[in-house]
């Protein structure tokens, strides 16, 4: 599964524009030089010198006196062999129709009865061999069923459950916590939103398949599948394994019969339903024969489709040969719904995406979601194939389905963009633990299952892999991991399979591995400290990680490169204890050492050395960390104005956009950029149109009006707006044509520009285009960013139009037309409070709070101003009337 990462970009998007003067500068927040440091990973050093007995006397203080919480697996009393489903649908009352038809058998003991997970279901009948059996369900999730007689282990049994399940109730007898823990959903039922497609979907993990379907619902359990999907014959259906019939009934409905002989886990059977278009591609396996691979979308972006899916292919192709392993399933499909509660998933062979992923083919110059259905394919061998035996051992599924991120970028990008996602990908694990805690990878103590799906099982257990990949060397960790998948193939494991996989493999012990990264939680804070004596370096190497937070003492064996006059060397190190000396000679000159060469350790490294050597790492690393970090250190010493211009050349567009970021930062300080060179003025100016990274091109653009001559500037950003491919470069433009029209005369004239992009008929200009004037406050703009609020959109873009609307107004305060324009915006709001869409409806409670918040300031104000202003006292205060009574009227609407 993966979580959403709109909710993130979104929240940026409401608190910068609740901000509004500050830009959020996504590009360069993620590579500065890493600050030093959140007091929970970090201890003096001295407090440890010396006795670490002492810990045994801190210990018997704290000594517990209740055992830890354990999340065990579940225990298998009897096995799930195949599960039949006969499902049909009552759209009016969100509910589903079902017959279960379950053959199981006892694990090891002997058993006269079986319990079933089952939510919030009606129980009509239970019966074996057509004999009606007996059982309870009082508490409306366990489904206590007494069997005919003792059955031994092996003797199969098949019963048949005929019931109704009744999702919408599971919602209502829910905690705040679960509401999303419905596993059916009805979008849309009755039709009544006409820009909504109505549509059933349905969403497994964690444990709420056994909301439409009884069932074992454990990861450790494994059947195989059939479904009987009755719709009207207008739907198309889907749902795991192979479509093998589809008949219709003569009475205006179809039965589609979806059929998987592979057993899998309950959480990952799906279903779907919906009036889509189906964009057929393929896959040709090792042996020649072609697999379906299927694009499920809505007709109007039929078009699109490729575009957004149409490496998919590709991607099954380079993981089956990476791991050596034949993607193992009848299909793949990937269809895009509505109203999603979660980023995407992983159901087998018939994966769900958020409608995030709906991009036309401009936006997809912007940034593609290859990253998110790599994830989700690879969960095909890492979750669905072999499958992790409890939650507690999610990571054993989300570490690896993150790692498949790099392998894809590796591979179709280049190790430079690999490395630079795998950095915001640690810098994730860093900043959520901050704030959320540290636990161990595999958690066994976690007090909820959704507590799993952190930065800790996805971001660091991807970083650890790819540690893991460098220590064994590619050969023998493609091979273990090989080695895992066949040996558990249709299984469950654990963290020790993967384990006994590896050092079968490699012959090596990789306990001491798995212990501190698996099993321990944290990461090491390392100082480096070098002292010349002669032709001889002394490098003192010091952990300095919380011990207290019980954060190991790492084992970490280090390549460190020294560069000299005879060249480069790779010398190799062991560190495994606080603090170490490793002595290397040199010849010459020492040019740089450089601790982690491959630069992938997960934690926080403080290197301490002159700037000539990062001077020297600039100019002599090719890989993009290593430059960067470089880079960032040297900002302000005498080598920076040389680094600078090298970066604006960079090959990897990440550096060039550093070196842009750097600049837009400095013109505040510096608007004339003396640092720079004429010729690297010039080398900027002619980035902002021809970089082929949009991002980057925005960042040079924002730096080269100033640096522009007089006649160039105006041009450059008309241009931008008008002809850039980009909704990035051509947003960034808007805004500064806004910004500099403030302060410049010619910029004001250009403004005419906005006007002809106001007509545009592309929702997804308006909204961009609403954005950056919500932030003017400006009279002349209010229709427009009404209209664009007003207009019915979907997805994020509805949401952004919303509050553009807000921040406008919050902006506008000191207006003449404030009071006229908070009334239209409260009718808005109250209009939006009727059928909240999706991505509204998850921030719609912020929202009005910050509505509120703008009305109440004004209250405040208004009250001021009649304490001092008594001859004007009356009609403000029937203003201030006013603006109470929407502040009531903001009150009355639920926001959930
Ligand atoms: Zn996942």
């Amino acid at each position: 599964m993966k979580k959403i990462s709109l909710i993130l970009s979104c929240s940026i998007i409401f608190i910068s524009a609740c901000k509004s003067v500050e830009k959020v500068n996504s590009s360069d927040e993620l590579t500065e030089e890493v600050q030093f440091s959140p007091e929970d990973e970090l201890v003096d050093f001295s407090e440890y010198e010396g006795d670490f007995e002492q810990d045994a006397f801190s210990l018997e203080d704290e000594t517990p006196t209740v055992r830890a919480i354990y999340n065990p697996s579940r225990t298998l009393w009897v096995d799930l062999v195949h599960t039949k489903l006969e499902v049909s649908f009552d759209w009016a009352n969100s509910k589903l129709m079902g017959k279960a038809t379950l053959t199981m058998k006892p694990h090891f003991y002997n058993t006269d009865s079986v319990t079933l997970d089952a939510k919030a279901m009606d129980i009509k009948s239970v019966s074996l061999n057509g004999k009606k059996l007996s059982f309870t369900y009082d508490d409306q999730l366990h489904l206590r069923i007494k069997l005919d007689k003792v059955y031994k282990k092996d003797e199969k049994f098949t019963l048949l459950v005929d019931y109704v399940a009744k999702p919408e109730e599971r919602e209502k007898n829910g905690s705040a916590a679960i509401t999303s823990d419905k596993g059916l959903y009805f979008i849309n039922p009755k039709g009544e939103d006409s820009d909504k497609m109505p549509q059933i979907w349905t969403q497994g993990e964690t444990e709420a398949n056994s909301v439409w379907f009884p069932t074992i619902d454990a990861p450790n359990a494994k059947t195989s599948q059939e479904i009987y999907i009755t719709v009207e014959e207008k739907f198309l259906t889907l749902s795991n394994g192979k479509l093998v019939s589809s008949k219709k009934n003569g009475n205006g409905t179809r039965t589609d019969y979806w059929k998987q002989d592979q057993p899998h886990a309950p959480y990952l059977f799906m279903m779907f339903v919906g009036e889509f278009k189906v964009i057929k591609d393929f896959y040709t396996r090792q042996d020649g024969s072609k697999m379906e691979v299927n694009y499920y979308v809505e007709p109007k972006y039929e078009n699109d489709a490729r575009a957004i899916f149409g490496e998919t292919p590709a991607m099954i192709k380079f993981f089956s040969q990476k791991l050596g392993v034949e993607y193992p399933w009848d299909k793949y499909s990937q269809v895009v719904v509505r109203d999603y509660v979660s980023g995407a998933m992983e159901n087998t062979g018939a994966v769900i995406f958020g409608d995030f992923v709906y991009k036309n083919q401009r936006e997809l110059l912007d940034g593609n979601d290859q990253s998110t259905i790599a994830h989700e394919l690879f969960h095909h061998w890492f979750g669905d194939l072999v499958t992790c035996e409890s939650w507690a051992n999610l990571p054993l599924n989300e570490s690896f389905a993150n790692y498949s991120q790099y392998l894809w970028d590796e591979f179709r990008y280049g190790v430079d963009e690999a490395d630079y996602q795998a950095e915001q990908e640690a810098q994730g694990y860093f900043n959520s633990s901050s704030f959320q805690g540290y636990h161990n990878l595999i958690w066994y103590g976690h007090n909820d299952k959704e507590d799993m799906f952190d930065g800790h099982s996805y971001n660091k257990g991807g970083r650890i892999l790819h540690m893991l990949r460098n220590h064994l060397g590619d050969d023998a960790f493609f091979k273990g991991l090989n080695n895992y998948l066949v040996s558990n193939k249709y299984k469950a494991a654990e963290v020790h399979h993967l384990r006994l996989a590896f050092e079968e493999v490699s012959g090596q012990d990789l306990n001491w591995f798995f212990d501190q990264w698996f099993l321990g939680k944290g990461h090491p804070v390392i100082f480096t400290e070098q002292v010349l004596d002669k032709n001889n370096v002394t490098l003192k190497v010091v952990q300095r990680q919380n011990l207290e937070e019980k954060f190991p003492i790492y084992r970490i064996p280090v390549e460190v490169a020294i560069w000299d006059d005879n060249g480069k060397r790779i010398e190799k190190v062991l560190l495994d204890s606080l603090e170490q000396t490793f002595s290397f000679s040199f010849t010459g000159q020492l040019k740089n050492i450089l601790f982690d060469h491959q630069q992938m350790l997960l934690g926080r490294l403080y290197e301490d050395k002159p700037m000539a050597q990062y001077a020297h790492q600039f100019k002599n690393m090719d890989r993009w960390k290593a430059k960067s970090v470089a880079f960032n250190r040297l900002k302000g010493s005498a080598q920076f104005s040389e680094i600078l211009d090298l970066a604006l050349t960079d090959k990897f567009w990440h550096i060039r956009e550093l070196a842009a970021s750097y600049i837009v930062e400095n013109l505040k300080q510096d608007p004339e950029a003396k640092y720079l060179s004429s010729k690297s003025k010039s080398l900027i100016v002619k980035m902002a149109s021809a970089d082929p990274k949009s991002s980057t091109r925005s960042q040079a653009l924002e730096a080269a009006v100033f640096f522009a001559d007089k006649d160039e500037m105006v041009p450059l950003v008309t241009n931008a707006i008008k002809s850039d491919s980009s909704y990035t470069v051509q947003s960034n433009a808007i805004s500064l044509l806004i910004e500099l029209g403030t302060r410049i005369e010619a910029f004001k004239e250009a403004s005419s520009v906005l006007d002809d992009l106001k007509l545009t008929k592309d929702v997804k200009v308006k909204v961009m285009v609403s954005e950056a004037l919500s932030q003017s406050g400006d009279p002349e703009h209010y229709e427009f960013i009404k209209q664009v609020a007003e207009e019915k959109l979907s997805g994020s873009e509805a949401l952004r139009a919303f509050i553009s609307f807000v921040v406008f107004i919050a902006m506008a305060e000191e207006q003449e037309d404030h009071y006229a324009w908070m009334e239209s915006l409260v009718a808005i709001t109250e209009q939006k409070a009727l059928n909240p869409q999706g991505q509204i409806k998850m921030y719609f409670s912020r929202i009005v709070e910050y509505e509120q918040g703008v009305i109440s300031s004004k209250i405040d104000q208004l009250n001021t101003r009649i304490a001092e202003q008594a001859s004007t006292a009356q009609s403000l205060e029937q203003l201030k009337l006013k603006y109470e009574n929407l502040s009531d009227r903001l009150n009355q609407i639920p926001t959930e």
